[in-house]
């Protein structure tokens, strides 16, 4: 039984890539460890990086190198100071050394260091293999897999369930809907109630909420930032930041200190209904934004479609429901957080797996799933709503252009926001006994879809807009 916590599903890190670059970045720090292990890493004196399939073929564009390097750099994707990710980074190519775990300099040439291969490794699309060479001949390999939304199996254990969280304490282990919905059932519980008892077996209750508020100030101070920057995007697509447009055009003459008060702020405007769509598409757009710079973002379930839960959580907060608060927030990400997990035991949440219907298609039914329940949807209206927001998301390929985490991907993020809100209305509406697709019937159904998928449309930038638009032209 495979049990996963609403924290493994919403992590704090830096973009552009959940699979790409936190998996990457993860995969380092568990190398370091490894050698420290076998007490290998003080003797090392080289490092080599051979990245495989997806992970080469789109890594440049989603800073899979990158990654890779302030991993080996010994830095934590969730504390790194933003600004410091340049400066690291630049210092590596200038010296060609690396402080190897934060400790000692190690040489490393990132032309020659990190190598792209073409070919995809049996396992998984996106294969990442360390390499230390030691002062006395000796050569240490491990092959790490990113399998989507940061997680990270190693080679030798890829068959093994430790490869994954594994909470044995939950009192309600669930590995698919039908399950989740008897519990309620059977309890007399919401999905969020179920999901905080498991949590309860984890952690206290001061910690949970303590992690939920941190990662909820993370989101807001996210939307706040790509609302508040100009420009244009980093990897050579000039693409234009368009939240900060949009939200200069919304916010009229509101003004504020902190994203807190930007919030109070939107609040007490009063918005049309023409404006809602539009104040949506932008919470969306600016946290794909901030993505797409390497900014701190919330892997929800991934980093390329991070803004759907944002978005949808501050539909709720600034149009449905001025009054609610860290109740209804918490509320929010344990049901999101819930139903992500259930795509990722069911199905995948990997586009390298399964297309973008793994990210912004889970992103979307966890954010539907959060917003029926706070709207006063019943355990089954929830995984209802889930189950629409998937529904109309199956078979959705992932073709970035140029490889990078912005187009289509940021604002296929405010299109997966509007159809979850469209969904949680739907089910609402829906009544349980007359539903004709369960959850699990889509769950399973995106999975099949996902192996069937042609590669690629498999975050490969093989197919689709990838090769129809001229990066020329851009
Ligand atoms: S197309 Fe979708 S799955 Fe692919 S990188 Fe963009 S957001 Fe991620």
């Amino acid at each position: 039984m495979e049990c996963i916590s609403v924290f493994d599903m919403l992590k704090i890190g830096i973009g552009p890539s959940s699979s790409h670059t936190l998996g990457p970045w993860r995969a380092a720090e568990r190398w370091i460890q490894h050698l420290k292990n076998k007490d290998l890493f003080k003797n090392t004196i080289g490092l080599k990086v051979n990245l495989y399939g997806s992970l080469s073929l789109t890594g440049k564009g989603h800073a899979t190198d990158l990654a890779a390097m302030l991993g080996l750099a010994g830095t934590d994707p969730e504390y790194i100071p933003i600004n410091d990710i340049d400066t690291i980074i630049e210092s590596i190519h200038s010296t060609q050394q690396i402080n190897f775990g934060g400790l000692s300099l190690v040489n490393f040439n990132p032309d020659n260091d990190i190598i792209f291969n073409k070919e995809f490794l049996p396992f998984h699309p996106n294969g990442i293999k360390f390499t230390a060479f030691m002062d006395n001949g000796h050569i240490e390999s491990d092959i790490y897999y990113s399998i989507g939304g940061g997680f990270v199996v190693r080679e030798e254990l890829k068959h093994a369930k430790e490869n994954i969280k594994i909470h044995k304490t939950f009192p309600f282990p669930i590995q698919n809907a039908t399950e989740l919905e008897n519990y309620c059932k059977h309890e007399q519980l919401k999905v969020s109630d179920v999901v905080l008892k498991n949590e309860h077996s984890l952690r206290t209750n001061e910690q949970i909420n303590h992690e939920l508020l941190r990662i909820w100030n993370t989101m807001l101070e996210c939307m706040y930032t790509g609302c508040h920057s100009e420009g244009i995007l980093p990897g050579g697509l000039n693409v234009r930041r368009r939240a900060y447009d949009m939200h200069q055009k919304l916010k009229g003459d509101a003004t504020y200190n902190s994203p807190d008060e930007w919030l109070n702020s939107i609040r007490n405007t009063e918005v049309k209904f023409r404006q809602i769509l539009k104040w949506v598409s932008c919470f969306a757009l600016s946290v794909n934004e901030v993505n797409a710079s390497l900014g701190r973002v919330v892997t929800a379930p991934t980093n390329g479609s991070a803004g759907v839960i944002p978005s949808v959580l501050m539909y709720y907060l600034v149009i449905e429901n001025h009054k609610a608060g860290f109740n209804e927030i918490k509320q929010f990400l344990l049901v999101a957080g819930e139903i992500g997990s259930l795509f990722k035991k069911g199905a995948t949440i990997s586009a390298a797996m399964g297309g973008c219907q793994a990210e912004i298609g889970v992103s979307s039914a966890m954010a539907a799933a959060g917003l029926c329940e706070l709207l006063g949807g019943s355990p089954e209206q929830v995984m209802i709503a889930a189950e629409i927001a998937m529904e109309h998301h199956l078979g959705l390929t992932c073709d970035p252009i140029g490889g990078l985490v912005q187009v289509p991907c940021i604002e296929r993020n405010s299109m997966g926001a509007i159809k979850a809100i469209n969904a949680a209305e739907l089910a609402l509406d829906t009544d349980p006994e007359h539903t004709k697709v369960p959850l699990d019937k889509v769950i399973d159904t995106m999975w099949e879809t996902a192996k069937d998928m042609n590669t690629k449309y498999k975050e490969t930038s093989e197919g689709g807009l990838a090769v129809r638009v001229n990066l020329a032209d851009c």
